[in-house]
C-alpha cells in the first residue's frame, strides 16, 4: 500500500524535526509493506531528500511546469528540474490546481513531461458535490482519464488518485460500498494495465479503519493527516492492524 503525504502550501525548515519520528517508524518492522512517499512543497524538497537519505521513504513534488525544457517561465519549476534535486513522483491535476485554471489538456501536457523525466505521476481525478449530486460522477471521471492520458505512452508510471472534490478537508467521505465501486469503474476504464488507484479526501486516523477494507484501492493520498507525523504513522499501521 502506499501512503502519499500532500503536505501543499505547509511547512518550514522546523517541520524538517517532525520527520525523525516517520523515519525512525519507516525503519521498524511496523511499517509492514507500506510505502511512503512525502510531497512537500517546492522549497522543502532538497532538504527533506537529505533527511531521507538513509531511508526508503519516497520523495514527490505537488506539481510541475508542462515544459519539458529549460525556459524563460519566470516562477515555475520542470519536471527535470525535479528529477534532479530527488523527486521520483509528482502530484498533477490536483483540484486545487485544476481550480485555479488547469484543464484537462495541460493537465494531459504536464504528465507527459513528468513521465519524459521518468517521474512517477500521480493523476488527480475526482468530481464537484454539483457533479455527484446531478449523478455525473463516472462522467466526469472517464473525461479527466480521457483527456488527461490522451497518448500517455507509459501507463505503468502512473497512479490514479481519485479524489471527491466535495471530500478534501471536509471531513465527508463516501461509504465504503460507494467508493468501491467508482474503484472498479476506474479500473474498468484501464482494461488489463490497471494502474495504482489511490483514495484521497479527508483520509484520518478514525476513517482509515473502515477505508483499509476496500481491497480494490493500492493506497491513499493524505493532506491535513499528512502533516502531522503521529497521525500520518497510525494511518499507516491502523491499516495493517
Ligand atoms: C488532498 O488535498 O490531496 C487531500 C486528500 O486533502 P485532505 O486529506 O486534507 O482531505
Amino acid at each position: 500500500m502506499y501512503f502519499v503525504a500532500n503536505w501543499k502550501m505547509f511547512g518550514n525548515l522546523k517541520s524538517l524535526n517532525t520527520l525523525d519520528k516517520v523515519i525512525k517508524f519507516s525503519k521498524s518492522k511496523e511499517i509492514k509493506k507500506g510505502r511512503l512517499i512525502y510531497c512537500p512543497p517546492y522549497t522543502l524538497i532538497s532538504s527533506f531528500y537529505k533527511k531521507f537519505k538513509n531511508c526508503l521513504i519516497d520523495l514527490g513534488a505537488q506539481n510541475c511546469h508542462e515544459s519539458d525544457a529549460y525556459g524563460s517561465y519566470t516562477g515555475f519549476i520542470n519536471s527535470k528540474m525535479l528529477k534532479n534535486i530527488g523527486a521520483n513522483y509528482v502530484i498533477i491535476g490536483h483540484s486545487e490546481n485544476r481550480k485555479k485554471g488547469e484543464n484537462d489538456k495541460l493537465i494531459n501536457l504536464k504528465i507527459k513531461s513528468a513521465i519524459k523525466a521518468k517521474l512517477k505521476v500521480i493523476f488527480c481525478i475526482g468530481e464537484t458535490l454539483s457533479e455527484k449530486n446531478k449523478g455525473k460522477t463516472k462522467l466526469i471521471l472517464s473525461k479527466q482519464i480521457r483527456l488527461g492520458l490522451n497518448k500517455v505512452q507509459k501507463k505503468s508510471n502512473i497512479f490514479i488518485a481519485y479524489e471527491p472534490i466535495w471530500s478534501i478537508g471536509t471531513g465527508k467521505i463516501l461509504k465504503n460500498r460507494d467508493l468501491d465501486q467508482i474503484i472498479k469503474f476506474i479500473k474498468y476504464k484501464f482494461k488489463g494495465k490497471l494502474p495504482k488507484i489511490l483514495y484521497g479526501g479527508s483520509v484520518n486516523t478514525q476513517n482509515i479503519n473502515d477505508l483499509k477494507k476496500i481491497s480494490s484501492l493500492d493506497g491513499f493520498l493524505i493532506g491535513g493527516a499528512s502533516q502531522n507525523a503521529k497521525k500520518f504513522i497510525d494511518i499507516v499501521k491502523k491499516t495493517y492492524s
